[in-house]
């Protein structure tokens, strides 16, 4: 039986089911629904019109890192980069986890850590945010170290709550941790405050960051991590060599050093953000979750319901069936007239 090699701890796993493109308006993956100017696209095509599609790419991508570098204000030299910050996540997991070490996540948080953990032979122990989706440190720190983890991933801005937890108590965290810390920072143009700025301060901090969400260049698949040299160290051993590939490395410097169009697409979905904000307000029954991301994440009677609807209109968001967040819908920042129809069906709901 062929099933005989298949590894015993993966038999309840579910491939991940992204949704592909059949909606008439997306407000379900955290994407950015800005697109580049003309000019801009030229300029990428021009970048790799003329490519050596036989050779491999650069396998540190340093182009690409000292763009990044500039960007995020840190030496290029504390930063590796992924192909998203999904990698990097997986990286992570891969060079510090050995069979049964146990890694602390919240709940809610993004959901990928857990399985990145359990590829890599690790047990997930889960520390629950409390109703509100806020975090008890304190309590947190107690935990990590009884349990004696190896690793905490916290993403800051939460996925999906949208919440976010102070630069002191990640401080405090990173302190009172004595385990490796990963700050998952990939919606951190919608908030404005990092701690990438300590990755030479504390021998135990991780920062991941991504392209996929205020760049726009989700499509791409490029994020990075910024640690210190000890850390990253172990990190490249984990590395799969070529991870980035050209296309991706030289189209996403190019982007980077955009910052002018960078920053005016942030300031246009953090405006399009207080829109959405202000419509949800409007609307009663339904509470709304504080967020400092591209998306709002609201819990309303019957969730399932009013996902129905939207599905109905070909509108998609993310919807929770179970669990702490049952009832709850994500719904990621769009355009005007997306936002507009989006509430426009939620009040008909
Ligand atoms: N971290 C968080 C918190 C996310 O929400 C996501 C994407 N949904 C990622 C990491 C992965 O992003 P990417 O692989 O596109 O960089």
């Amino acid at each position: 039986m062929i099933k005989n090699f298949f590894r015993e701890d993966l038999k309840d796993f579910k491939p991940y089911d992204a949704e592909k493109n059949e909606y008439r308006i997306r407000m379900d993956a955290n994407e950015s629904y800005l697109h580049f100017p003309d000019e801009l696209k030229e300029k990428l095509l021009e970048a790799v019109k003329d490519f050596a599609l036989n050779r491999y790419p650069d396998p540190t991508a340093s182009d690409v890192c000292r763009a990044y570098a500039d960007y995020a204000k840190v030496d290029f030299n504390s930063l590796m980069a992924g192909n998203g910050s999904d990698e990097l996540i997986q990286i992570t997991s891969n060079a510090f986890i050995n069979d049964g070490d146990k890694v602390m996540i919240l709940s809610p948080d993004f959901s990928m850590y857990n399985i990145y953990i359990k590829l890599a032979g690790g047990i997930p122990i889960v520390f629950d945010l409390d109703e509100d989706f806020k975090l008890n440190a304190e309590e947190l720190i107690d935990n990590v170290n009884r349990e004696e983890v190896k690793l905490l991933f916290i993403s800051n801005p939460n996925n999906p709550t949208g919440g976010v937890i102070s630069r002191e108590t990640i401080i405090k965290i990173i302190e009172g941790c004595n385990c490796i810390v990963v700050i998952d920072e990939a919606y951190y143009e919608f908030y404005g405050k990092t701690v990438i700025d300590l990755i030479d301060k504390y021998e135990n901090l991780i920062v991941l960051r991504t392209c996929s969400k205020a760049m726009g260049l989700a499509a791409l698949r490029v994020g990075f991590l910024a640690s210190n040299k000890i850390l990253l160290n172990e990190l490249r051993k984990a590395k799969p060599p070529y991870n980035l590939n050209a296309v991706t490395q030289t189209i996403a410097e190019v982007v980077l050093r955009e910052t002018e169009i960078i920053n005016s697409n942030i300031k246009a979905i953090l405006e399009e953000r207080e829109f959405l904000l202000q419509g949800l307000k409007e609307i009663e029954n339904i509470k709304i979750y504080p967020t400092n991301s591209n998306f709002v994440t609201i819990k309303v009677n019957d969730a399932e319901k009013v996902n129905k609807k939207f599905l109905e209109e070909g509108i998609k968001v993310r919807s929770f069936k179970a669990g702490r967040l049952k009832n709850c819908l994500r719904i990621t920042v769009g355009s005007r007239a997306e936002n507009e129809e989006f509430l426009k069906v939620l009040r008909r709901v």
